[in-house]
């Protein structure tokens, strides 16, 4: 491990320490389910713990992008029957924008996540979150968009220059038209703008499109928020 990640105040280490040493009771509709999977307790971190460690992972990775060189071997072993991810991203399948690695260079184990083309939310993106928040306990569901998004493009030409596109193309960019409808006036990048507004609205979505996560949204024990990745800079900003 670099010594930047050794310094960072919530290392890798100390939340599998975390992760082992405690149980959490998520509560739902007055009934407490322990959440568990494969015999092993969630995370301990609340979602305030767990957006810090994502914003300190984030700034070390800005300042320092070198990779860190983690013991996966010791990861893969400590995680291997049980695991604990105490954050959720959905994000662009952009290959440019690895959650492990803006986050400051997580290894096995720590983040669940999912990904597509424009970071939205169908039903298994949804199932997925839900399984995350309900069985692995994660506190914390991060909807990730990402500056000069291909996804995000087509939507906006779609609007602008009425673009149709083969395939599943055109019937997966639709969720996004809204947005850009919305932001099309608004001063700024038009696609940028999209991205933000698209992202803001999936993560507002999520606590009506399933009463699971709006359960436990409701109960402070999951929180859902919004950000956008800057391609150039690497800077997560946050949009709530
Ligand atoms: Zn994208």
């Amino acid at each position: 491990m670099c010594s930047n990640c050794k310094n960072d105040a919530i290392g890798r280490r100390d939340l599998l320490k975390l992760g082992a040493a405690s149980i959490i009771a998520l509560g739902l509709g007055g009934v407490l389910r322990q959440a568990h999977a494969a015999n092993g307790p969630p995370t301990a971190l609340s979602p305030d713990e767990a957006l810090a460690a994502l914003k300190s992972g984030n700034e070390r990775y800005v300042r320092h992008p070198k990779l860190c060189s983690i013991d996966l071997a010791q990861q893969r072993s400590a995680v291997a029957g049980h695991q604990a991810p105490w954050a959720t991203i959905i994000t662009c399948a952009d290959s440019r924008v690895p959650p492990e690695l803006i986050f400051g260079g997580h290894g096995v184990g720590e983040l669940f996540v999912a990904r597509n083309a424009g970071n939205l939310v169908d039903t298994a993106t949804l199932g997925t979150v839900e399984y995350g928040a309900a069985v692995l306990g994660s506190p914390l569901v991060v909807v990730l968009a990402h500056t000069s998004c291909g996804a995000v493009k087509a939507a906006c030409d779609v609007v602008t220059k009425n673009a149709t596109y083969p395939g599943a193309i055109g019937t997966m960019i639709q969720p996004i038209l809204p947005a850009a409808l919305a932001v099309q006036k608004n001063p700024g990048d038009f696609v940028n703008n999209t991205a933000k507004e698209s992202a803001k609205r999936t993560a507002g979505r999520l606590a009506d499109a399933s009463t699971l996560i709006g359960g436990f949204a409701g109960t402070g024990k999951l929180k859902v928020i919004s950000a956008i990745y800057d391609l150039q800079t690497g800077v997560v900003s946050y949009l709530d």
